[in-house]
């Protein structure tokens, strides 16, 4: 639960993939099957529940009734044939994975999307190893567009039928109240399909639906709720219920329930999130009571200390910007006095920023979130030679904004607008965003009004967009595994340009470092017309240690390239130093060991 009086992070944010609280249960029926589900079970042991006893048919009914997400060590033909008859809904099975006798394939059978299968499946090969490969089947994976029931919001209505039309390129309207961070979707999907009969519509109001129409539920609502002590789950759910119905709202929208910190711990309301499949967030009665509210009144400042809990809490924690949609109401039970209170809210759409960073080239040093986060946005910003890097990667429909170098400012305020306009966007870098880079730039455009959403922690000042900040392989970490070990010990990095620092704070920060024994890595060493600033910096460091200090020269590390050389301070030609280079110098006691950079951990060299 939380209790703290942040406003709501979006919940498709902090979906958690369902590995984290899903049991997975093993069915195996021969000795092969038998040692790799043992291997998942080792790997896994919180995670998984073994069914290798009986006869398989009723192994795979007991898992099936039992677990979340079955793995099948069975031939596909066999596990279709003992699943058939216990098959209920898309919605209520498990996902079922699938892995052959001799553990080449792990096939996501059923349940792909929500039943977490296809995922499953990738994890089951990389732990099975040895060339195992995942096989994923559903349609939209394969051609790079989000399935709607892949985004973590509920979807209703024709989806098999839209998701066809989306896939062969059918026109699909797109209806949506508000932007939301949504993954890019295909060109022809959008306004301009208008005249189609086939559409999407994105809205937290109930809809009648015609048969070519589905509906995505936007975590959009937030019902603040109050309740005398001992009130009953059904009162609280059924008050919920018809205050939606009668606003015409769903409650797949209800992204939460919210109620004063003294109602923490009521049975009643606890039980009502938990059916309703959302958290019940609690605020301090204090900060309830500075809420401006169209109902207050004299019964809960008496009892709680606020005069308004349930439009209060709901306003509270839907945010800056909220709507109250529905004043507070009270359950009518026929035969007693109502003992519960709500109110909805109305959550204005949060945008999403991640700075993702791309690391130094080469396409195995993305991290796999940076890769997540790309294929997350529905807008991409970045420095035209970065976007190239991974153009691939992106969905087809993704809007690239690409700029030249030198243009970050305005890259980072692109990026911010389009994120307060309610998108998922990706501002990309090279390295790591952070570090030389568009990081920086960004949240102070952000401001106080950037949230940090990824943790759910989030500014309680004015959030209006998530910021998520992916790290990568920064070229100083990259040059130094080509290297061997420079950094083994305390090290700096300098950048020498002095296009935005003055040359004299560049100078006494080496000067410092030189002093201090410092390893340091020189970024943007050398262009070709700034040539005077390594000698000058070297010459500083070479004050305070030896001529055979060894030195470190890394040209486009991880990419095709790439060139690495081992010198020393004495020995360093400047020209073979430029823009796509970063220079390490070790500290008096890096040694070259073996070709290799090596600086020891703590003084006393080890013989
Ligand atoms: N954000 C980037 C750094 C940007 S500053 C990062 O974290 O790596 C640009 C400087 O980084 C270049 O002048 C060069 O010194 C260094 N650099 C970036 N990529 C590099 C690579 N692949 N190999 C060597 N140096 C690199």
């Amino acid at each position: 639960m939380n209790t703290s009086n942040e406003p709501l992070g979006d919940p498709a944010h902090d979906r958690r993939p369902p590995q984290d609280r899903t049991v997975i249960g093993l069915v195996a029926a021969t000795a092969a099957g038998s040692a790799a589900a043992r291997r998942l079970a080792d790997a896994w042991p919180d995670r998984t529940r073994r069914y290798d006893e009986g006869p398989v048919r009723t192994a795979v009914a007991r898992a099936f009734e039992d677990c979340d997400q079955l793995v099948c060590f069975l031939a596909t033909g066999a596990t279709v044939r003992l699943l058939a008859p216990l098959l209920r809904g898309k919605a209520a099975d498990p996902g079922v994975v699938c892995v052959d006798e001799a553990g080449r394939f792990a096939v996501a059978l059923l349940g792909g999307h929500g039943g977490g299968a296809n995922d499953l499946a990738a994890e089951v090969a990389e732990l099975l190893g040895d060339g195992c490969t995942p096989v994923v089947t559903t349609a939209t994976d394969a051609v790079g567009i989000p399935g709607l029931d892949s985004l973590g919001w509920p979807v209703e209505g024709a989806v098999a039928a839209v998701t066809r039309a989306v896939l062969d390129g059918a026109p699909v309207a797109l209806r949506a109240d508000a932007t939301w961070p949504l993954p890019a979707l295909p060109p022809h999907v959008g306004v301009r399909g208008v005249a189609a009969d086939v559409r999407l519509h994105v809205t937290d109001r109930r809809l009648p639906l015609a048969a070519r129409e589905a509906v995505l539920r936007p975590p959009s609502l937030v019902v603040g709720v109050g309740a005398s002590r001992g009130v009953g789950v059904d009162e609280v759910l059924g008050l919920v219920s018809d205050a939606l119905d009668e606003a015409g709202l769903s409650p797949g929208s209800v992204a939460a329930l919210a109620t004063v910190d003294a109602k923490a711990g009521e049975p009643g309301l606890l039980a009502a999130a938990e059916r309703l499949g959302v958290p019940l967030r609690t605020f301090p009665a204090a900060g309830l009571a500075a809420v401006d509210v169209p109902t207050p009144s004299a019964a809960p400042l008496a009892a709680v200390g606020t005069p308004s809990v349930a439009e209060a809490a709901a306003l509270t924690a839907a945010g800056p910007g909220a709507e109250l949609l529905v004043r507070k109401r009270k359950s009518a039970p026929a035969d007693r006095p109502a003992m519960a209170t709500c109110a909805v809210a109305r959550r204005r759409p949060r945008g999403r920023l991640a700075v993702v960073g791309l690391g130094p080239g080469a396409r195995d040093l993305l991290t796999p979130r940076a890769r997540t986060e790309l294929r997350r946005a529905s807008v991409v910003v970045g420095l035209d030679q970065y976007v190239a890097q991974i153009r691939d990667l992106l969905r087809p429909g993704t809007r690239v904004l690409e700029s030249g170098l030198g243009a970050e400012e305005e890259r980072a305020r692109t990026a911010v607008a389009e994120a307060r306009a309610g998108h998922a966007v990706a501002l990309v870098g090279s390295g790591d965003a952070g570090v030389y880079a568009m990081a920086a730039p960004a949240l102070a455009e952000a401001g106080p009004d950037g949230g940090s959403g990824g943790s759910g922690g989030a500014d309680p000042c004015g959030a209006d967009i998530d910021v998520v900040g992916v790290p990568g392989v920064t070229a100083a970490l990259a040059a130094a595994a080509l290297l061997g070990a420079p950094l083994g010990h305390d090290h700096v990095s300098v950048s020498l340009s002095d296009l935005h620092t003055p040359w004299e704070v560049i100078e006494r920060r080496v000067r410092a470092a030189a002093e201090s024994d410092l390893v340091v890595t020189f970024y943007n060493p050398r262009s070709r017309a700034r040539t005077r600033q390594l000698p000058e910096a070297l010459a500083l460091l070479a004050k305070h240690r030896g001529p055979a200090t060894p030195v470190g020269v890394v040209r486009s590390a991880s990419r095709p390239e790439e060139h690495v050389l081992l010198t020393t301070l004495a020995e360093l030609d400047p020209e073979t130093v430029d823009m796509m280079t970063v220079v390490t110098v070790g500290n008096s006691a890096t040694r070259e060991i073996a070709g290799r950079m090596v600086t020891p951990r703590g003084y006393r060299w080890q013989t």
